[in-house]
Protein backbone atom coordinates (compact mmCIF):
# COMPACT_ATOMS: atom_id res chain seq x y z
CA UNK A 1 0.00 0.00 0.00
CA UNK A 2 1.37 3.50 -1.16
CA UNK A 3 1.41 5.99 2.20
CA UNK A 4 -0.78 8.32 0.88
CA UNK A 5 -4.20 8.39 1.85
CA UNK A 6 -6.64 7.99 -0.70
CA UNK A 7 -10.45 6.82 -1.09
CA UNK A 8 -12.94 5.93 -4.19
CA UNK A 9 -16.58 6.58 -3.84
CA UNK A 10 -18.48 5.51 -6.92
CA UNK A 11 -21.62 6.95 -7.25
CA UNK A 12 -24.10 5.70 -9.86
CA UNK A 13 -25.92 8.86 -10.52
CA UNK A 14 -24.35 12.69 -10.11
CA UNK A 15 -25.95 13.12 -7.05
CA UNK A 16 -25.63 9.72 -4.96
CA UNK A 17 -22.71 10.30 -3.17
CA UNK A 18 -23.73 13.74 -1.88
CA UNK A 19 -26.95 11.97 0.37
CA UNK A 20 -25.26 9.36 1.28
CA UNK A 21 -21.35 9.73 1.90
CA UNK A 22 -20.69 13.39 2.10
CA UNK A 23 -20.49 13.64 5.80
CA UNK A 24 -17.47 10.84 5.15
CA UNK A 25 -15.65 12.58 1.99
CA UNK A 26 -15.18 15.56 3.74
CA UNK A 27 -14.70 14.15 7.38
CA UNK A 28 -11.58 12.25 5.17
CA UNK A 29 -10.60 14.97 3.18
CA UNK A 30 -10.08 16.74 6.90
CA UNK A 31 -7.94 13.96 8.02
CA UNK A 32 -5.94 13.94 5.02
CA UNK A 33 -6.93 12.00 2.72
CA UNK A 34 -7.64 12.15 -0.97
CA UNK A 35 -11.03 11.43 -1.80
CA UNK A 36 -11.90 10.55 -5.21
CA UNK A 37 -15.51 10.71 -6.81
CA UNK A 38 -16.46 8.73 -9.65
CA UNK A 39 -20.08 9.36 -10.61
CA UNK A 40 -21.20 7.10 -13.45
CA UNK A 41 -23.86 8.62 -15.16
CA UNK A 42 -25.20 12.64 -14.39
CA UNK A 43 -28.45 10.81 -13.00
CA UNK A 44 -30.06 12.59 -16.61
CA UNK A 45 -33.18 10.50 -17.22
CA UNK A 46 -33.88 8.92 -13.93
CA UNK A 47 -33.10 11.68 -11.22
CA UNK A 48 -33.56 15.25 -13.00
CA UNK A 49 -37.76 15.31 -13.25
CA UNK A 50 -37.84 18.96 -12.32
CA UNK A 51 -35.76 19.84 -15.08
CA UNK A 52 -37.58 17.53 -17.59
CA UNK A 53 -40.67 18.90 -16.03
CA UNK A 54 -39.03 22.84 -17.09
CA UNK A 55 -38.59 21.37 -21.02
CA UNK A 56 -35.06 20.76 -21.08
CA UNK A 57 -33.12 19.07 -22.92
CA UNK A 58 -31.08 15.82 -22.04
CA UNK A 59 -28.02 18.10 -23.03
CA UNK A 60 -28.90 20.70 -21.03
CA UNK A 61 -30.05 18.65 -17.95
CA UNK A 62 -26.73 16.41 -18.55
CA UNK A 63 -24.75 19.97 -18.16
CA UNK A 64 -27.08 21.17 -15.28
CA UNK A 65 -26.95 18.25 -13.33
CA UNK A 66 -22.41 18.18 -14.06
CA UNK A 67 -22.54 21.57 -12.66
CA UNK A 68 -24.77 20.79 -9.73
CA UNK A 69 -22.15 17.42 -9.01
CA UNK A 70 -19.06 19.56 -9.08
CA UNK A 71 -20.29 22.60 -6.79
CA UNK A 72 -21.59 19.73 -4.52
CA UNK A 73 -17.84 18.41 -4.74
CA UNK A 74 -16.34 21.25 -4.03
CA UNK A 75 -18.19 22.10 -0.57
CA UNK A 76 -17.29 18.46 0.78
CA UNK A 77 -13.58 19.54 -1.07
CA UNK A 78 -13.30 16.39 -2.60
CA UNK A 79 -9.84 16.09 -4.28
CA UNK A 80 -11.07 14.55 -8.09
CA UNK A 81 -14.40 14.22 -9.12
CA UNK A 82 -14.95 12.41 -12.62
CA UNK A 83 -17.92 11.92 -14.55
CA UNK A 84 -17.90 8.74 -16.87
CA UNK A 85 -21.42 9.45 -18.47
CA UNK A 86 -22.54 6.44 -18.92
CA UNK A 87 -25.91 6.98 -19.10
CA UNK A 88 -28.53 6.23 -16.50
CA UNK A 89 -32.04 4.31 -16.67
CA UNK A 90 -30.15 1.75 -17.36
CA UNK A 91 -26.70 2.30 -16.91
CA UNK A 92 -24.77 0.91 -19.53
CA UNK A 93 -21.64 -1.57 -17.45
CA UNK A 94 -20.59 -3.15 -20.37
CA UNK A 95 -16.86 -4.14 -20.74
CA UNK A 96 -15.61 -0.89 -21.65
CA UNK A 97 -17.02 0.83 -18.82
CA UNK A 98 -15.23 -2.25 -16.58
CA UNK A 99 -12.53 -1.18 -18.11
CA UNK A 100 -12.51 2.69 -17.38
CA UNK A 101 -13.49 1.95 -13.43
CA UNK A 102 -10.46 -0.82 -13.05
CA UNK A 103 -7.94 2.00 -14.18
CA UNK A 104 -9.52 4.69 -11.50
CA UNK A 105 -9.19 1.72 -8.78
CA UNK A 106 -5.86 1.11 -9.48
CA UNK A 107 -4.86 4.90 -10.45
CA UNK A 108 -6.49 6.18 -6.94
CA UNK A 109 -5.08 2.49 -5.19
CA UNK A 110 -8.14 3.57 -2.32
CA UNK A 111 -7.73 2.84 1.21
CA UNK A 112 -11.35 1.92 0.96
CA UNK A 113 -13.89 2.65 -1.33
CA UNK A 114 -17.71 3.43 -0.93
CA UNK A 115 -20.72 2.81 -2.96
CA UNK A 116 -24.34 1.33 -3.45
CA UNK A 117 -26.36 -1.04 -1.39
CA UNK A 118 -26.57 -4.96 -2.92
CA UNK A 119 -30.18 -4.58 -3.09
CA UNK A 120 -32.61 -1.95 -4.47
CA UNK A 121 -35.43 -3.26 -6.30
CA UNK A 122 -36.89 0.73 -6.72
CA UNK A 123 -33.19 1.68 -8.79
CA UNK A 124 -31.67 -1.24 -10.02
CA UNK A 125 -28.85 1.29 -11.20
CA UNK A 126 -27.81 1.32 -7.92
CA UNK A 127 -27.55 -2.45 -7.07
CA UNK A 128 -25.92 -2.93 -10.28
CA UNK A 129 -23.28 -0.32 -9.65
CA UNK A 130 -22.44 -2.77 -6.56
CA UNK A 131 -22.07 -5.79 -8.51
CA UNK A 132 -20.17 -3.87 -11.10
CA UNK A 133 -17.74 -2.04 -8.14
CA UNK A 134 -16.84 -5.47 -6.71
CA UNK A 135 -16.06 -6.80 -10.70
CA UNK A 136 -13.86 -4.16 -10.88
CA UNK A 137 -11.98 -4.21 -7.85
CA UNK A 138 -11.64 -8.11 -8.25
CA UNK A 139 -10.34 -7.37 -11.43
CA UNK A 140 -8.17 -4.58 -9.90
CA UNK A 141 -6.59 -7.70 -7.41
CA UNK A 142 -5.60 -9.53 -10.67
CA UNK A 143 -1.62 -9.94 -11.14
CA UNK A 144 -3.05 -10.97 -14.95
CA UNK A 145 -4.57 -7.83 -15.58
CA UNK A 146 -2.35 -5.49 -17.66
CA UNK A 147 0.97 -7.37 -16.06
CA UNK A 148 3.06 -4.74 -15.11
CA UNK A 149 1.12 -2.15 -13.30
CA UNK A 150 0.49 -1.89 -9.49
CA UNK A 151 -2.24 -4.38 -8.46
CA UNK A 152 -4.72 -3.43 -5.56
CA UNK A 153 -4.51 -4.52 -2.21
CA UNK A 154 -7.86 -5.25 -0.31
CA UNK A 155 -9.89 -2.20 0.58
CA UNK A 156 -12.80 -2.33 2.25
CA UNK A 157 -16.14 -2.01 0.19
CA UNK A 158 -18.36 -0.10 2.32
CA UNK A 159 -22.29 0.23 1.03
CA UNK A 160 -23.68 3.79 2.13
CA UNK A 161 -27.22 3.93 3.27
CA UNK A 162 -30.25 3.60 0.60
CA UNK A 163 -33.15 5.51 -0.04
CA UNK A 164 -35.99 3.50 1.49
CA UNK A 165 -33.55 1.97 3.88
CA UNK A 166 -35.50 -0.94 5.38
CA UNK A 167 -36.07 -2.07 2.35
CA UNK A 168 -33.04 -2.89 0.76
CA UNK A 169 -31.90 -5.68 3.32
CA UNK A 170 -29.32 -3.10 3.79
CA UNK A 171 -27.70 -3.66 7.76
CA UNK A 172 -25.67 -0.82 9.30
CA UNK A 173 -22.37 -2.27 11.06
CA UNK A 174 -20.34 1.29 11.16
CA UNK A 175 -21.36 4.65 12.47
CA UNK A 176 -19.32 7.60 11.12
CA UNK A 177 -19.58 10.89 13.29
CA UNK A 178 -19.47 13.16 10.57
CA UNK A 179 -20.22 16.20 13.35
CA UNK A 180 -17.28 18.21 12.59
CA UNK A 181 -18.29 18.54 9.08
CA UNK A 182 -21.93 18.66 9.15
CA UNK A 183 -22.00 22.07 7.87
CA UNK A 184 -19.84 20.70 4.25
CA UNK A 185 -22.85 18.22 3.88
CA UNK A 186 -25.75 20.26 3.52
CA UNK A 187 -24.27 23.38 2.17
CA UNK A 188 -23.19 20.36 -0.57
CA UNK A 189 -27.14 19.13 -0.13
CA UNK A 190 -28.22 22.50 -1.01
CA UNK A 191 -26.27 22.21 -4.38
CA UNK A 192 -28.70 20.02 -5.37
CA UNK A 193 -31.83 22.06 -6.42
CA UNK A 194 -33.61 20.01 -8.53
CA UNK A 195 -34.51 17.83 -5.08
CA UNK A 196 -35.32 19.97 -2.48
CA UNK A 197 -37.46 17.53 -1.38
CA UNK A 198 -34.39 15.54 0.19
CA UNK A 199 -32.58 18.06 1.91
CA UNK A 200 -34.43 18.11 4.95
CA UNK A 201 -35.39 14.09 4.37
CA UNK A 202 -31.28 13.47 4.60
CA UNK A 203 -30.94 16.19 7.60
CA UNK A 204 -33.24 13.84 9.47
CA UNK A 205 -31.25 10.41 8.43
CA UNK A 206 -27.58 11.96 9.78
CA UNK A 207 -29.48 13.29 13.01
CA UNK A 208 -31.37 9.67 13.41
CA UNK A 209 -27.84 8.14 12.45
CA UNK A 210 -26.32 10.34 15.24
CA UNK A 211 -28.59 8.63 17.61
CA UNK A 212 -27.40 5.30 16.69
CA UNK A 213 -23.54 6.52 17.17
CA UNK A 214 -24.69 7.92 20.40
CA UNK A 215 -26.53 4.59 21.84
CA UNK A 216 -23.35 2.61 20.46
CA UNK A 217 -20.55 4.83 21.45
CA UNK A 218 -19.21 3.43 24.54
CA UNK A 219 -16.66 1.60 23.77
CA UNK A 220 -14.45 2.43 20.41
CA UNK A 221 -15.66 6.03 20.36
CA UNK A 222 -15.55 7.03 24.03
CA UNK A 223 -18.95 7.89 24.71
CA UNK A 224 -18.48 11.16 22.88
CA UNK A 225 -21.53 12.22 21.64
CA UNK A 226 -22.39 13.16 17.70
CA UNK A 227 -24.96 15.28 16.21
CA UNK A 228 -24.70 13.75 12.57
CA UNK A 229 -23.63 10.57 11.25
CA UNK A 230 -23.60 8.14 8.44
CA UNK A 231 -24.06 4.78 8.47
CA UNK A 232 -22.31 2.10 6.56
CA UNK A 233 -22.52 -1.51 5.94
CA UNK A 234 -19.03 -3.36 5.55
CA UNK A 235 -18.69 -6.00 2.80
CA UNK A 236 -15.45 -7.88 3.96
CA UNK A 237 -14.45 -8.87 7.52
CA UNK A 238 -12.47 -6.31 9.37
CA UNK A 239 -9.21 -7.03 10.25
CA UNK A 240 -8.10 -5.13 13.52
CA UNK A 241 -5.17 -4.66 16.01
CA UNK A 242 -7.31 -3.73 18.84
CA UNK A 243 -11.01 -4.99 19.57
ZN1 LIG B 1 -29.03 7.30 -7.80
Amino acid sequence: MSDSKTALVISAHAADFVWRCGGAIALHQKLGYEVTVACLSYGERGESARLWKEGKTLDEVKTIRRKEAENAAAALDVHDIQFLDLGDYPLDLGSEAQDRVVDIIRAVQPRFMLSHSQYDPYNTDHMRTTEFVLTCRMIAQAWGHKPGEDVLGAPQLYLFEPHQTEQMGWKPDTFLDITAVWDKKRAAIECMEGQHHLWDFYTNVAENRANHFRRNSGGQAGGRAAKYAEGFQSVFPRTVDEL
